[in-house]
């Protein structure tokens, strides 16, 4: 079986700055990914050049074997491919049901029907079956803006499940999340996982999240691959410990 996503020698410049630096590396079926490196060393640059928010320098990106390139973000959200961002993307003023119909709507590229019209059934029903997947029940109908900070990065990343469950790229789901609502948010993640066969890479600076979330992990210093292999393996590698204290 092709892996969900292959990763092939992909470089990206800024200038003089190679800020991703000939990274390669395969993600299967069902794994969960974990990308970590110092600030700066190259991880959402990567994650924009995979979901095709940026074009790579060099190398070369497939989803399912297929190469991705010159794809744009809503053609990666109609293969199946989700992402979020550093910084929440969630419509404060709108409800939590809106702003995922909303996100339905874009990765399945049916905005004409958000403008012209209502949302099919269809698609009403898979939000909120999403939304109790989240256990964000209870909150269907207020604006997503009264919802506590950890919720809200539930919300934004069922959102970004709309696209998926082929392959849902994370860029710190945990970052700012307090303590109850971190156990609740790896809860749901492993459990979509698991439930869906959804596969996920996800970048994240909280090492206890990352290390108990991820079935492997791959370290990233200076754009580039300095450390691979299951979250005990990268804990104990000297070379990671160095990069940290260094970085
Ligand atoms: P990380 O997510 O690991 O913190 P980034 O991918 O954001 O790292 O950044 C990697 C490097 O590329 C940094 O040195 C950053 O300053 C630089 N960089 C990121 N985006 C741009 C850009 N659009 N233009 C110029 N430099 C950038
Ligand atoms: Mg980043």
């Amino acid at each position: 079986m092709n892996p969900v996503l292959s990763v092939r020698n992909v470089s990206k410049s800024f200038g003089g700055l190679r800020a991703v630096d000939d990274v390669s590396f395969d993600v299967h079926q069902a794994e969960i990914l974990g990308l970590i490196g110092p600030n700066g060393s190259g991880k959402s640059t990567l994650f924009n050049c995979v979901l095709g928010q940026l074009p790579a320098s060099a190398g070369t990106v497939l989803v399912d074997g297929k190469d991705v390139a010159g794809k744009r973000p809503c053609d990666l959200n109609k293969l199946g491919v989700g992402r979020t961002f550093q910084m929440l993307q969630v419509f404060p003023e709108m409800t939590v049901l809106d702003n995922i119909i909303l996100a339905g709507q874009e990765h399945k590229g049916t905005m004409l029907s958000r403008l012209f019209g209502k949302p099919d059934a269809g698609l009403t029903e898979e939000a909120l079956r999403m939304i109790d997947f989240f256990r964000l029940g209870h909150q269907t109908h207020e604006k997503a803006g009264s919802l506590s900070y950890g919720q809200q990065k539930l919300l934004d990343a069922a959102m970004a499940f709309m696209a998926g469950p082929k392959l849902v790229m994370l860029d710190e789901p945990a970052g700012g999340v307090n303590l109850t609502m971190l156990a609740d948010l790896k809860e749901r993640l492993r459990a979509f996982n698991q439930e869906r066969g959804a596969t996920f890479v996800v970048i994240e600076h909280n090492m206890e999240f990352v290390m108990s979330l991820c079935t492997r992990i791959i370290v990233l210093a200076n754009g580039r691959i300095i450390a691979e292999g299951d979250p005990e393996t990268v804990r104990n590698d000297p070379t990671v410990i160095e990069a940290y204290l260094g970085g």
